[in-house]
């Protein structure tokens, strides 16, 4: 089974201006790239890397960088490339892949080689070929039977570098159940956070208090001189804020997916419904869609570590269609209602998503709606509307004792 860990790294002073140069000089290797790929016809991320030791030949500082990172930096980039193609093929406008600032490109990664991770007189540390041992706080163990498959060294914009891990352990997943008895569908929307087929529906977190905070000390940083101390120390202040924000963001949606992925033996979601997204403004769509593609993310990992089974289900007339009858009404993003002219059958417009994504879900495994799950008697049971904030504290959207354990990632 695979897992991730992230951990704050403590470097010195010349670790840190090592990390730095590394980064820097990764970041112009990618660029460099960038340039062949817009400039020759016909490259690939094969041919690209075999460009490598020509272009040490006459790159000096490339000699200092560990060469299977510097591979990976090609590798990425051509990652990026594919999921431009990707997000293209379904539809979305995309632009050209972008040259990277020194702001922008904040990590690279150890693949296989180059680390170790190692206790020196009751220190851990975490080596990295050309780089040095970087003690590292090790706030909970890495299991033992796991093996180490890459590390990604990341610098956050407040300045803290960190180490993220990559494990493998010999553990095969647990299995997903032949005939999942705990199914729910969710709807994650966009009033609310997500709305499911047990009738909870999760307000979306509220951070408006923390970015009007950002805000502030955004303003104040823009009154004060470019490049000069108080400016220096000022940008710290609004980095963590930043980072505030987002730590609170990642919390609440690490819970809410933990406890989706213990609670049920099978978990329907929409795939990231796009036709939705563009009834937003671009900065409120952009915020929502990357927090949107970072839960499912998250819940597909999760579901994957608990055995159970993750249905994502296209994004298909899920909020036209009656869940009673399937029959299909046009209803704007203000009708919060459904009501079925056909059948005459209402429920709330998310709530009836969400037994549309189940529906679907279990066709797309060949399960059709069990005994336990009868749609006509379990939609009307009303719903039950929660704040994110009892997600953050409680670790899940109900109140029950039982939910308790899903709180731990
Ligand atoms: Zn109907």
């Amino acid at each position: 089974m695979n897992y991730n860990y992230r951990y704050r790294l403590d470097p010195s002073d010349t670790h840190r201006e090592t990390l730095d140069r590394h980064r820097d000089l990764y970041r112009q290797v990618y660029n460099h790239f960038l340039y062949r790929l817009n400039h020759n016809d016909g490259t690939t991320k094969y041919g690209e890397i075999n460009q490598l030791p020509s272009i040490k030949q006459w790159w000096d500082n490339l000699t200092d960088l560990y060469s299977r990172t510097l591979q990976n930096v090609v590798e990425r980039l051509y990652t990026n490339l594919s999921r431009l193609k990707d997000a293209k093929d379904n539809g979305r406008a995309v632009g050209l892949l972008k040259w990277k600032a020194p702001t922008e490109y904040r990590s690279f990664t150890y693949r296989q080689s180059g680390f170790d991770l190692k206790n020196t007189s009751g220190q851990t540390v975490l080596r990295l070929s050309k780089i040095g041992e970087i003690p590292v706080h090790l706030h909970r163990e890495i299991p033992e039977n796991a093996t180490i498959k890459q590390v990604t060294v990341k610098k956050e914009p407040t300045g803290e570098w960190f180490a993220a891990f990559g494990v493998e352990t010999p553990e095969a997943p647990p299995e997903k159940p032949e005939n999942p008895e705990k199914c729910v569908g969710i709807d994650v929307g966009i009033l609310k956070y997500a709305h499911d087929t047990d009738g909870t529906a999760v307000k979306s977190l509220d951070l408006s208090d923390e970015r009007e905070r950002l805000e502030r000390e955004q303003r104040k940083l823009s009154r004060k001189q470019h490049g000069s101390n108080n400016w220096e120390k000022q940008r710290k202040v609004v980095a963590e804020r930043h980072a505030m924000l987002k730590r609170k963001r990642r919390d609440f949606i690490h819970k809410l997916s933990s406890y989706y992925a213990s609670e049920y033996d099978l978990v329907a979601v929409e795939d990231l419904n796009v036709a939705g997204m563009m009834q937003l403004d671009s900065n409120s769509r952009n915020r929502a869609s990357a927090a949107w593609s970072t839960f499912l993310r998250l819940l597909e990992y999760k579901c994957e570590r608990e055995g159970t089974h993750y249905i994502p289900v296209e994004p298909k007339d899920t909020t036209k269609e009656c869940a009673a009858c399937g029959v299909k009404t046009n209803k704007p993003l203000s009708v919060r209602e459904h009501f079925c002219p056909s059948c005459g059958f209402t429920a709330d417009r998310d709530a009836n998503a969400a037994w549309n994504i189940l529906s679907s879900g279990l066709e797309n495994i060949g399960v059709g709606y069990s005994e336990s799950m009868p749609v006509e008697t379990a939609l009307p049971t009303g719903t039950t509307s929660v704040p994110a904030k009892r997600v953050i504290e409680t670790g899940s959207p109900v109140l029950k004792e039982r939910a308790v354990s899903a709180a731990s990632e």
